[in-house]
């Protein structure tokens, strides 16, 4: 129907002055919904929530696809053309997405979610503190910065939070019309976070603080376990690219036995053998599949950001205490 209509309306311009070509082009679409592309699945669930029914989302890395890795479809320089608004996550998570907007020629309005978020692990440990009496020395280990920020900063439902509040405004500025509407949609999207937050902290205090240790495929949920009080031991870095050395894995298995951690994950599509490997030789089993970059597709278990943490939190607390 849709694509009849623009045939038609092809077909119409085609036969009219060039004069008359530029006032169909301009015509108001059918479709009067704001345009916002977003580079991946829980940025575009995100928008979803506070633009409701005046945004026409498209997020450009989907359901069950790793934005590290993302590779985009010629089709996707359109998606960022036609949109009023970009929404990216920034701190080099997604550099596929800005090499998008610089091909698409995109002058509009970006929201950069990790904007004054401070990321995990980049204080500077050089400087010197003071032990109480006064005297400020050396630090007795000198503990180097990590080179790379950590981007994944929404598995911290406060930082979420912060993330929610930089797209209503972002919309509210794209579109002022709608600046209530996205203003209410997000009050209500706050309180609801805050509420998931406060039943995170409890699920987690269910579990001896000596047990709330996990394996995961790639360092994904530091921002989870800083702020949930739960100590997870990433086979792969920041980013999952390659594999893990063999001396890497073998020290995480002898940690595993050591200190009888049962909770082991994948929170990738592709990890499975090495974290398989490593399982079975730790001599468990792997605990299922926590949703970390990418949302499910909607018949999934993790079809929205919050279905995201009730998911990876209901399986977390079982496999933490040992008796998944
Ligand atoms: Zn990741």
């Amino acid at each position: 129907m849709r694509r009849r209509l623009l045939l038609t309306l092809a077909a119409a311009s085609a036969a009219l002055p060039a004069a008359h070509r530029q006032v169909v082009a301009q015509t108001p679409r059918a479709d009067a919904r704001l345009p916002v592309t977003a580079s991946f699945s829980i940025l575009g669930d995100m928008v979803r929530e506070v633009g409701g029914g005046r945004v026409a989302i498209r997020s450009i890395a989907g359901p069950e696809a790793d934005p590290h890795l993302f590779q985009p479809r010629p089709s996707d320089v359109q998606a960022i053309q036609e949109a009023r608004l970009v929404v990216r996550n920034g701190l080099a998570f997604e550099p596929w997405f800005d090499r998008l907007i610089r091909s698409a020629g995109y002058a509009g309005p970006v929201v950069t979610t990790t904007d004054g978020v401070q990321p995990r692990g980049m204080e500077n440990h050089e400087h010197g503190h003071d032990h109480g009496d006064g005297v400020t020395r050396r630090r007795q280990h000198y503990v180097p910065p990590r080179q790379v920020a950590d981007p994944h900063c929404w598995q911290d439902l406060r930082l979420g939070q912060a993330y929610v509040r930089s797209i209503a405004s972002g919309l509210a500025a794209a579109d002022p019309a709608g600046a209530d509407l996205y203003r209410r949609n997000a009050d209500a999207y706050l309180q609801r976070l805050a509420a998931l937050d406060g039943w995170v902290r409890a699920q987690i205090a269910t579990v001896p603080p000596a047990r709330r240790k996990v394996v995961t495929s790639h360092d994904a949920l530091g921002y989870f376990g800083d702020a949930y009080g739960v100590r997870f031991l990433p086979a792969q870095g920041i980013m999952p690219e390659g594999q893990p050395s063999a001396a890497q894995v073998a020290a995480l298995i002898r940690q595993v036995r050591a200190e009888g951690i049962t909770a082991v994950f994948l929170d990738a599509p592709g990890s499975a053998p090495v974290l398989r490997r490593l399982a079975e030789e730790a001599g468990v089993r792997v605990s299922g599949r926590l949703y970390a970059d990418a949302l499910s597709p909607p018949d999934g278990p993790a079809p929205n950001y919050e279905a995201m943490f009730r998911h990876n939190v209901g399986l977390l607390v079982p496999a933490m205490r040992g008796n998944a």
